[in-house]
């Protein structure tokens, strides 16, 4: 049962710092700047974040909510996005790990198809929270978010055509929606997000 806890922390843990990535994608993405430079770095002074303050969720707290150098208020946002990353990888993973511990407990070997789903679960998950939060700061979807998703869709979808072709249709229609209906499309999208949080409990059930 230590195994099962611990994995529990690093699912936690791996999530918020997905989440972490996923506010650096919905800001830098649709404004077309390189994910990896510069490195993080406050949005009014300009002044690079020290790592320590970079922890996800921790680091907001440490910092009470301000930029350490011009002490102008951090978006509670930024936090939040770590949090949801964190507690929703934990529970798309929990049903996963679940069966897992059992089959341990059983002497079976786990299947290599059951992280694939973790993984293809959390994808789709992730990519709709940040499709959804991109909307809601009515800034243009950029398509290329969601060719990981699509990846993990045709894999999901098998030999299904029509249900295949249902995603990217559907994505490419999400990055032409006008900049005054995009709040409104948000919430479906976020709706979405959540749907897919509960999938592995529906399909452990
Ligand atoms: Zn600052």
């Amino acid at each position: 049962m230590a195994l099962f806890y611990l994995l529990l922390v690093f699912f936690f843990c791996f999530g918020a710092s997905l989440g972490s990535f996923l506010n650096v994608v919905i800001w830098r993405l649709p404004n077309k700047m390189s994910l990896s430079f510069p490195a993080s770095h406050c949005p009014k002074c300009g002044h690079p974040i020290r790592p320590w303050h970079n922890i996800p969720v921790l680091g907001w707290l440490i910092l009470r909510g301000k930029c350490f150098d011009c002490h102008e208020p951090i978006s509670v946002r930024y936090p939040v996005v770590e949090l949801i990353g964190g507690v929703g990888t934990l529970l798309i993973a929990f049903p996963y790990l679940a069966s897992l511990i059992f089959q341990m407990t059983q002497g079976e070997s786990s299947s290599w198809e059951i992280w694939l789903s973790v993984a293809a679960n959390l994808c789709m998950f992730l990519t709709s929270l940040a499709a959804g939060l991109i909307l809601w700061d009515r800034n243009r979807i950029p398509f290329r978010l969601f060719l990981p998703a699509i990846g993990f869709w045709v894999w999901l979808m098998q030999n299904d055509m029509t249900l295949i072709l249902v995603l990217p249709v559907v994505c490419v229609l999400l990055t032409f929606i006008p900049q005054r209906l995009r709040r409104g499309f948000a919430i479906p999208v976020l709706i979405l997000a959540v749907g897919w949080l509960l999938n592995p409990f529906i399909c452990w059930l």
